[in-house]
């Protein structure tokens, strides 16, 4: 399970971009942290990555709860902070994002683990002094 340590906005992106290559068709990637841990920005650099979009286009899901990135869809980022309870998260139709060959980004995801696939990835971040944060990735298998 490697740890990184950034120390800006932009080491983050660059971060994410890297990752990306990590993430065959099909990933689904849990983002967890704090508000302003960095899991939108990380999102940004990994939709660069993946060469879905720009980081200047990819914004925070809050509101609108699902967006898209690339034609047809090479990312989906997903934000179920305004969603309270599992019956209103299973309205959105998450099965059919998994089951795409779209890597699925998703920000508190971890809030309702049984409508997560059993199998994807987990990054964790945690913010330190000023602009430190450090970024833990982890596969989950089944069984694990
Ligand atoms: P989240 O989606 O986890 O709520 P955001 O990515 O939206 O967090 O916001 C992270 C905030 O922290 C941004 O304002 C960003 O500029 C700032 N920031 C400072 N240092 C870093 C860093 N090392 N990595 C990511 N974001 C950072
Ligand atoms: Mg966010």
């Amino acid at each position: 399970m490697p740890v990184y340590r950034t120390t800006s906005e932009e080491e983050t992106i660059a971060l994410g971009e890297r990752l990306a290559g990590e993430f065959p068709p099909g990933t689904t990637v849990l983002l967890i942290g704090n508000l302003g841990a960095g899991k939108t920005t990380l999102a940004k650099g990994i939709v660069k990555g993946l060469g879905a979009a720009p980081p200047e286009e990819v914004s925070s899901p809050t509101f609108t709860l699902i967006h898209e990135y690339g034609e047809p869809p090479v990312v989906y980022h997903v934000d179920l902070y305004r969603l309270d309870d599992a019956a209103a998260v299973a309205t959105l139709g998450l099965d059919e994002l998994f089951e795409s060959r779209a890597v699925v980004l998703i920000e508190w995801g971890e809030r309702f683990p049984e409508l997560m696939p059993e199998r994807r990835m987990e990054i964790r971040l945690t913010s330190g002094d000023d602009d430190e944060r450090e970024i833990q990735v982890d596969p989950v298998r089944p069984g694990c």
